[in-house]
C-alpha cells in the first residue's frame, strides 16, 4: 500500500493517495478453513495493460551478463505477440500483445489468468527445448504508509536498536555495498551523495557502455522503469529508505544512518506512483548482484510467487547475498496470504515486520510466525527526501532499511560473514518482545549493538536460521551448490538434579499447515505455566513458544514435502517423543 504521508511540513500538495489493496476480491477457501479466525481478502494481482507477460530464462543462463545478443530477444512469439522490452544483460524479456508504445506508468489492470496461461502456452510450444519461464509480468508496490503520529523523538529507531552503543564498534564500511531496489534515489542529496556507490569503470551520460556490463552510462546505478543509467528518485519512496541505511554521519547535516558509511546503490524498479513490474524488480535485483551488492534492501511486495522473482533470489543467494525485505503492511499474517519477496521461502531473505518507539507492533505490519523473521522500528520514521529535505514515513518499508543497516555495519564488523551467518545474527540477538512471542518467527525487536558484539566476537558457530521448507528453486538444471546450514548439536542428556518435565507433542494436520501442540507437565502431573519450549525440526531449532496458562503450546507449520522428525525440549533438556510426519 502506498500512501503518501501528512505532515507540518508539507502536506496536501503530495498528490494522491492510493489503494493498492481493492476491497475483497476473493477468498481462497482452502485458507479461510485453515484459518476460520480470519477473513481476510487476498490482494488483487495486476499487471500494465502492453506489458502483461514476462518471459525469462531459466538458471544458469539466469542474470547471466550477455553481451553480443539479446538472448530472451531471440525467443520466438506467436504471431499477434511481441518482444516489448529487453532488460540489459538479456535474460528477462517483456512481452505483449499490445502495439502500442512501451509506457512505464499506465493504469494496472486485473491479471488474466487465462489470457496470459494461453499465450504462455503458446510461447513455450514454439520454443521447446529453450528453457525459459512465461508467467504473468504483475506489479509490485512501495510499502509506506501514513504515519498517524509524528511526534516520536527524531531518530528514534537508532536508540532503540542501540545504534550508538554499536557505533563503538563501528560506523560501517563504504567498502559494504547495499543495494536499494526501491523507487530510485535522489543521490545528490546532501546526507547520501558521500554514500553512493557510484561506478568508477562508467563515464557518465556519454552513451556508451564503457564497462561493458550490460548498462549504458550506469554510474549512479541503473533505472529499470525509464531504462536509462539515471535512477533518480521520482517519488520520495527509495530517498527515504537509503537515508535510513546509510545517510552520512558526522557531516553536521541532517540525519544519520544506520551505518555511516556506506556504499549504497541506487536500482530504480519502482515507478513515480511507487508500483513495478516482475520484469523490472527481477532485473534489479540481477542488475545489483552484477554490481557487487551482498545487501539487497526490498521495501517493496507484491502477491504472486513467481518462478522469474525466485530465479531472481536463487541467484543472489549463489552469490552470497542477502535480501532484507518488508513484510507488507496489509495487518495480515503472511503465513495464509504471502507477499513478495519476504514470503520466499529461500534462507537468504529475511522478512521484516515494524514496531513503534514503544516496541508495539503496527497495527498495520503484517506478521507471520513462519514467515516473518524479525521485527525493527517503522513507525514514524524521520529520514531524508526529495528536494534534498528530511521528513517522517511509515510502514514496514522503513523497517526494512533499518535491517539492511544493520546488516552492513555487521558486513563491516566482519567481512568473512556470509549471508546466512548475518541473517542468524540479526534474529538471534533480537530483544524479545511479548506481543511479537509466536507472532513472528525471532520474536523480537532487533539490536545492532548485540548483533555488533556477536559480529566482532564470533564467538560460535551460528545456528542456521530456522525456514519453514526448503527453497523452491525453479529451474531446468542443477543449481550450483549453496552452503549447507551446519545443524546444531543434539543436546545432552538432562544433568541428574534439572527437574523433570513430562512434554508432550501432537499433531494436527490441515491441507497446507500442520499444527504441532502439546503440554508440559510436571513431576506431579502438574501443568507448567509459562516455560520455554523449542521446537527442533531435522535436530534444528524451528522455533520456541511459551507455554500459556494452561500449560499448552502451538506452532502452525506449513507442511513439509517430505517426511521430517521433530520433538520440542524444555531447556533443562527434557524432551517429547519424536514425531515423523509429512
Ligand atoms: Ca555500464
Amino acid at each position: 500500500m502506498v500512501r503518501r504521508m501528512v505532515s507540518p511540513q508539507n502536506s496536501p500538495a503530495w498528490g494522491s493517495l492510493r489503494s493498492v489493496l481493492n476491497a475483497t476480491l476473493f477468498v481462497c477457501a482452502a485458507l479461510a478453513a485453515v484459518a476460520p479466525r480470519h477473513s481476510f481478502a487476498l490482494p488483487q494481482r495486476r499487471v500494465i495493460p502492453g506489458q502483461e507477460i514476462v518471459v525469462s530464462f531459466k538458471p544458469p543462463a539466469f542474470g547471466q551478463v550477455v553481451r553480443s545478443t539479446r538472448v530472451v530477444g531471440n525467443v520466438q512469439l506467436p504471431s499477434g505477440l511481441r518482444m516489448k522490452r529487453v532488460h540489459g544483460i538479456g535474460s528477462i524479456g517483456v512481452v505483449s500483445s499490445d502495439s502500442a508504445a512501451f509506457a512505464a506508468n499506465a493504469d494496472p489492470v486485473p491479471v488474466d489468468d487465462a489470457e496470459i496461461a494461453h499465450r504462455c502456452d503458446e510461447i513455450l510450444k514454439k520454443n521447446q527445448g529453450l528453457p525459459i519461464v512465461c508467467e504473468a509480468n504483475t506489479l509490485f508496490d512501495a510499502v509506506a504508509t501514513t504515519p498517524n503520529d509524528p511526534y516520536y523523538s527524531t531518530l528514534y529507531g537508532l536508540a532503540k536498536i542501540q545504534a550508538p552503543a554499536a557505533w563503538d564498534i563501528s560506523t560501517g564500511s563504504s567498502g559494504v555495498m547495499v543495494a536499494v531496489i526501491d523507487t530510485g534515489v535522489q543521490y545528490t542529496h546532501p546526507d547520501l551523495s558521500a554514500n553512493i556507490a557510484v561506478n568508477t569503470g562508467e563515464t557518465p551520460n556519454n552513451g556508451v557502455d564503457d564497462d561493458r556490463n550490460g548498462y549504458v552510462d550506469d554510474y549512479y546505478g541503473y533505472d529499470f522503469i525509464n531504462y536509462d543509467g539515471n535512477p533518480m528518485d521520482d517519488h520520495y519512496h527509495g530517498t527515504h529508505c537509503a537515508g535510513t541505511i546509510g545517510a552520512k554521519g558526522d557531516n553536521s547535516v541532517g540525519v544519520v544512518g544506520v551505518s555511516w558509511r556506506a556504499s549504497i546503490l541506487p536500482v530504480k524498479v519502482l515507478s513515480a506512483s511507487g508500483s513495478g513490474s516482475l520484469a523490472s524488480v527481477a532485473a534489479g535485483i540481477n542488475y545489483a548482484v552484477a554490481r557487487g551488492a551482498k545487501i539487497l534492501s526490498m521495501s517493496l511486495g507484491g502477491s504472486s510467487s513467481s518462478a522469474t522473482l525466485d530465479n531472481a533470489i536463487s541467484a543472489a543467494r549463489t552469490s552470497g547475498v542477502l535480501i532484507v525485505a518488508a513484510a507488507g503492511n496489509s495487518g495480515q499474517n503472511t503465513d495464509y496470504y504471502p507477499s513478495y519477496p519476504a514470503s520466499s521461502p529461500s534462507d537468504n531473505v529475511l522478512a521484516i515486520a515494524a514496531t513503534d518507539s514503544s516496541d508495539t507492533p503496527a497495527s498495520w505490519s503484517n506478521y507471520g510466525p513462519l514467515s516473518v523473521d524479525v521485527a525493527a522500528p517503522g513507525v514514524s520514521i524521520y529520514s531524508t527526501l526529495l528536494g534534498s529535505g528530511y521528513d517522517y514515513l511509515s510502514g514496514t518499508s522503513m523497517a526494512t532499511p533499518h535491517v539492511a543497516g544493520m546488516a552492513a555495519v555487521l558486513k563491516a564488523i566482519n567481512p568473512g560473514l556470509s549471508y546466512l551467518e548475518i541473517k542468524t545474527i540479526i534474529m538471534q540477538t533480537v530483544d524479545p518482545i511479548a506481543a511479537l512471542n509466536g507472532k513472528i518467527v525471532s520474536g523480537g525487536r532487533v539490536n545492532l549493538y548485540k548483533a555488533a558484539l556477536a559480529a566482532r566476537d564470533g564467538s560460535s558457530t551460528p545456528t542456521p536460521a530456522p525456514t519453514a521448507t526448503p527453497t523452491p528453486i525453479q529451474t531446468a538444471t542443477p543449481t550450483p551448490s549453496t552452503p549447507t546450514p551446519t545443524p546444531t548439536p543434539e543436546p545432552t542428556e538432562p544433568p541428574a538434579d534439572s527437574p523433570y518435565r513430562e512434554m508432550s507433542i501432537s499433531l494436527e494436520r490441515m491441507k497446507r499447515m500442520v499444527y504441532i501442540f502439546g503440554e508440559v507437565r510436571d513431576e506431579n502431573e502438574g501443568l507448567v505455566v509459562g516455560i520455554k519450549v523449542n521446537l527442533r525440526c531435522r535436530s534444528r531449532l524451528v522455533t520456541s513458544r511459551t507455554t500459556d496458562e494452561e500449560g499448552y503450546y502451538e506452532v502452525p507449520m506449513r507442511r513439509p514435502n517430505q517426511k521430517i522428525t521433530c520433538y520440542v525440549e524444555d531447556e533443562d533438556g527434557n524432551r517429547s517423543r519424536r514425531l515423523r510426519f509429512r
